[in-house]
């Protein structure tokens, strides 16, 4: 344990779009944030090579290029962007302490939870490989099913947000397979009823992936195993879109805000509030729904004027800044 505990008035935890934007206004508005990076700095738009649908990108940009100037444009105003995982919170308290790799320990006027929500992958190794290798497996259907246009592609998963994302890509693709491991969805009616009627999705029930097929830089396939019959066959695709659920990154949090039965941390509706005063999320931390790093850095903005009215409620010499408007 350290014997010096640090006293921050804005912390923000993780370092996406959501942390980003929030340092930005954080700190135009005299709060003075400390930003905790985590271990993928940039978050998981570091990931990804291209990225064409933030605003104000006209010719795209790289992910990592991206988070780059974002993390330039919050030290332009001086946030303090550190190294460190935060492996324990206590909000049980009028102050709300957080802990640095277990070790140093900050007290916090407020905290900006942005800690995103993982996709989930099968784990195969070639999956994985062409995962890296940005060689056409993906989690994402709206940020890369226009990189598949008139092609054909394949996608896993069973339930209502595999379902949207299958027909989203039907809109695009020549053809779009779907391997559903049971034997029906777990999908609402609605949304499987939607993806059935779909001309050009083939849904294929009681099939698995064996092996994702490529040519070593690109896929190019995918064999799948039939799992009552065992029996094997190979589809051609350039893409491979794996819905199969997120895991957002908010474990530290239990038992101190309210989390849904995935994990995301619940809201208050329209804001960026948390269950607990003071304390406020932004990003894919909170939102199953959309899941855009438009939508994390908009968040973002909103927990800074959030945790800034805040501070300016709790303590009358803090003034609400008019700077974020300038
Ligand atoms: C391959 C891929 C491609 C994508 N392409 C696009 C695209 O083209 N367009 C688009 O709009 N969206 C895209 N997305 C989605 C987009 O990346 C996310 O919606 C966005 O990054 C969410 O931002 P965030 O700030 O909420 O979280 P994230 O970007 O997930 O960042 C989370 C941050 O929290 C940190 N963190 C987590 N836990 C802790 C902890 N305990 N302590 C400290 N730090 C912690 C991590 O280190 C990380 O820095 C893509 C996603 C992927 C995976």
């Amino acid at each position: 344990m350290s014997d010096t505990i640090e006293k921050v008035k804005c912390l923000i935890i993780g370092s996406g779009p959501a942390g980003y934007t929030a340092a930005i206004y954080a700190a135009r508005a005299n709060m003075s944030p400390v930003l905790y990076q985590g271990t993928q700095p940039g978050g998981q738009l570091t990931t990804t090579n291209e990225v064409e649908n933030f605003p104000g990108y006209p010719d795209g940009i790289t992910g990592p290029e991206m988070m780059m100037q974002l993390q330039a444009q919050a030290q332009r105003f001086e946030a303090d962007i550190r190294d460190g995982w935060i492996t324990k919170v206590d909000f049980s308290g009028d102050v709300h302490k957080v802990w640095v790799n277990e070790e140093k320990e900050i007290h916090c006027d407020t905290v900006i939870i942005s800690t995103g929500a993982s996709a989930k992958y099968l784990g195969l190794d070639s999956e994985q490989k062409y995962l890296k290798l940005g060689g056409g497996v993906s989690a994402c259907a709206v940020c890369d099913g226009f990189f598949y246009r008139n092609q054909e592609v394949v996608i896993v998963g069973a339930g209502d947000s595999a379902c949207e994302e299958a027909h989203y890509l039907s809109k695009l693709c020549k053809k779009v397979t779907m391997l559903v491991r049971r034997d029906e969805f777990r999908a609402s009616k609605i949304m499987a009823t939607r993806v059935k009627n779909t001309e050009n999705i083939e849904i294929l029930f009681n099939t698995e992936t064996d092996e994702v097929l490529g040519d070593g830089q690109v896929v190019t396939g995918v064999r799948v195993v039939n799992n009552k019959t065992n029996e094997k066959h190979d589809i051609e695709a350039t893409g491979f879109f794996v819905a199969i659920g997120h895991k957002p990154n908010t474990d530290i949090f239990k038992g101190f805000l309210e989390l849904d039965e995935t994990g995301y941390i619940i809201n208050t509706p329209g804001t960026s509030k948390t269950n607990i005063e003071g304390v406020f999320v932004s990003g894919d931390a909170a939102d199953h729904v959309y899941r855009q790093a438009v939508t994390a850095a908009g968040t973002g903005c909103m927990a800074a004027l959030d945790a800034e009215r805040y501070l300016a409620a709790k303590d009358s010499t803090f003034e609400v800044s008019t700077s974020s408007y300038n």
